[in-house]
């Protein structure tokens, strides 16, 4: 029997699983996703993900982050809050965080400047940090370096670069660094060679599977709602551009998830 799936990257915030949030994670399960990471994208959202983990403790955990979109939003205040919250027992990592030189409004400069700060306080704290990054990969591994620079991680993970879109270049740096890579649903998309070798030249050892949902539905559903039950299919994907079967490949990317997460 194949292991149950880990989503390490969701939104069921989301206002898009308003109605059907409760029959959201049961179609998860019975599609064989045994675990889920909530991702907050703002302190608005913080609240709502701590509680949705409390209410399914076996189930979910959460990440309380800021998205680049709003990093004009961060604040010395905003740390501190983040410092309280994150001795809860439900909050495993800080994210998302990170860099989108794509579609934030929000300045490159105002981006750097709040993703360091943030990315230094995952170092300080111990916490994996969950960083989004889009359009920015040289800047981005300026700054990993630059923060974690002679730093000797004592977890196999110091975090997650979440929706891997890199080049197998980024892949490796990445991944020597010691961030795991998360493969979504752009992975299943027929032109997506390119990144398809990236993700099997950094190997299994430090791919982690996640759906991004309600965001990025894999090939079979594009344009529609994506939702964590969908993870199988970019596994399926996953094991085939890596040349392992599936079996071992959902047992090694949950593997890699529970050790990211420290669960
Ligand atoms: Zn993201
Ligand atoms: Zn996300």
């Amino acid at each position: 029997m194949t292991d149950a799936l880990f989503d390490t990257h969701a939104h069921l915030g989301d206002p898009q699983f308003a109605a059907d949030r409760a029959e959201t994670l049961e179609r998860a399960l019975a599609a064989g996703v045994a675990r889920i990471i909530e991702i907050a994208d703002s302190p608005e959202e913080w609240e709502a993900a701590v509680a949705l983990s409390r209410a399914r403790p076996a189930l979910t955990r959460c990440a309380l982050g800021l998205h680049p979109y709003y990093a004009d939003h961060f604040s010395d205040e905003l740390l501190e809050r983040l410092k309280r919250k994150i001795l809860l027992p439900e909050v495993v990592a800080v994210g998302e965080i990170g860099l989108d030189y794509v579609k934030a409004s929000v300045g490159r400069e105002q981006q750097r400047a709040a993703f360091e700060r943030l990315l230094s306080f995952c170092r300080d704290y111990e916490k994996p940090a969950v960083i989004h990054c889009r359009g920015a990969y040289d800047d981005l591994r300026e700054i990993l370096a630059r923060v974690y620079n002679e730093r000797t991680p004592k977890r196999r993970f110091l975090g997650v670069i979440h929706c891997f879109s890199g080049n197998a270049s980024d892949a490796l740096f990445c991944r020597d660094l010691g961030f795991a890579l998360g493969v979504d649903g752009p992975v299943t998309y027929p032109r997506n060679d390119a990144l398809r070798e990236a993700l099997k030249g950094a190997g299994v050892g430090c791919l982690v599977l996640e759906t991004d949902s309600p965001y990025l539905p894999p090939q079979s559903c594009r344009g529609q709602r994506n939702e964590p039950s969908k993870l199988p299919e970019i596994a399926t994907r996953l094991a085939l551009a890596c040349g392992v079967g599936l079996d071992e490949l959902a047992a090694r990317t949950t593997r890699n998830a529970l050790e990211l997460f420290g669960l």
